[in-house]
Formats: C-alpha cells, sequence, structure tokens
C-alpha cells in the first residue's frame, strides 16, 4: 500500500497550490475520481527517494456556511480515514477562524499524524505570526509558503519519517 498525504483545511488557505507544488515536474497523475471522492485531487509525488499519493481536498462549491461545514467536515472525515498522514493547512494572514478550530477538534481526534502546515509565511517576518497556531493543539507547526516553496522541504522531511 502505498503511502498517502491528505491535505486538509478551510478554503483559501492555499491547499491546491501546496498541493500542486508537492506534485509538481512529477508526471502528474491528477485524477478525478467519481463518486464520494469526486471532489478530490489525487497526484503522485517523491521525496528524498520515497514516493507518496497527495490528496487535495475540498474541490467544492457551496453556496451556504453550514453546507459549506458539512461538507469541509465529510473531506476531513474521508483523509482521517484512508491517509496515512494529514496535512492540515492554515493562513498566517488570518489567523485562527472559527472553521480551523472545528477541524483541529475533528483532527484530534484522529490517530493519524497530523502536520500543522502554516501557509504563505511568505517572509521570515512573518515567523512570529505563525506562533499562534501551537493553539490549536496539535503539535509541532510547519511555517511554509507554498507560492515560493519556502519551507517545503523541511515539512516533507518530518512527513517522510513516519511512513
Ligand atoms: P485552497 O482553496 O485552500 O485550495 O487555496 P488556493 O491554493 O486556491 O489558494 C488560495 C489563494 O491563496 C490564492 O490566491 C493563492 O495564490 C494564495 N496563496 C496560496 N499559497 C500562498 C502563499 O504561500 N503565499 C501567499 N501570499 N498566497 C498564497
Ligand atoms: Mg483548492
Amino acid at each position: 500500500m502505498s503511502n498517502i498525504v491528505a491535505i486538509v483545511g478551510r478554503p483559501n488557505v492555499g491547499k491546491s497550490t501546496l498541493y500542486n507544488r508537492l506534485t509538481e515536474s512529477r508526471k502528474a497523475i491528477v485524477d478525478d475520481m467519481s463518486g464520494v471522492t469526486r471532489d478530490r485531487h489525487y497526484g503522485v509525488a517523491e521525496w528524498i527517494g520515497r514516493n507518496f499519493t497527495v490528496i487535495d481536498t475540498g474541490g467544492y462549491v457551496a453556496n451556504s456556511e453550514d453546507v459549506f461545514e458539512a461538507a469541509i467536515r465529510e473531506q476531513v472525515t474521508i483523509a482521517i480515514e484512508e491517509a496515512t498522514v494529514i496535512v492540515f493547512v492554515v493562513d498566517v494572514t488570518t489567523g485562527i477562524t472559527d472553521l480551523d478550530d472545528e477541524i483541529a477538534n475533528l483532527l484530534r481526534r484522529s490517530k493519524k499524524p497530523v502536520f500543522v502546515v502554516v501557509n504563505k509565511v511568505d517572509n521570515t517576518s512573518l515567523n512570529a505570526d505563525a506562533t499562534i497556531f501551537y493553539s490549536l493543539g496539535l503539535g509541532e507547526i510547519y511555517s511554509v509558503s507554498s507560492m515560493t516553496g519556502s519551507g517545503t522541504g523541511e515539512l516533507l522531511d518530518a512527513v517522510v519519517k513516519t511512513f
């Protein structure tokens, strides 16, 4: 069985940008699956000789807060079931939102390793702002800029160690 890294988080935190970066320059098999997984993108990635599958969750469109939250909850629940490792993406520019807290509550119950990825840390002056995410209670945080790629190496080093 291949290792699966699921990227979860509320909209606009940069999940797809991170996904594209992790799967870039690979022969990305980006597959739109049917049924319950129709909104998920699957791609292949490689880091220091380890191959794994990356899932980008949350490509859905929703028109109300409630549908939105239910959809996110469903995606997180599926991720907890099928992933080897969960990457929980949050946004340093917004801080912790209610939806972040809700996702954190779901993830805290999971026995799978969870990596809190604080995205949009585009420059070192934002590192101090990132520390607020320790209060999610999910352990270590990984500050990255999915846009520039900064910090993603350290994240991947830690992720592949769990395989
Ligand atoms: P998703 O909804 O979680 O998949 O988020 P997207 O990947 O679509 O990104 C949402 C927005 O955040 C887009 O405008 C991205 O360009 C922007 N974004 C993503 N990563 C970064 C980053 O590292 N730094 C900055 N400044 N913006 C980012
Ligand atoms: Mg997306």
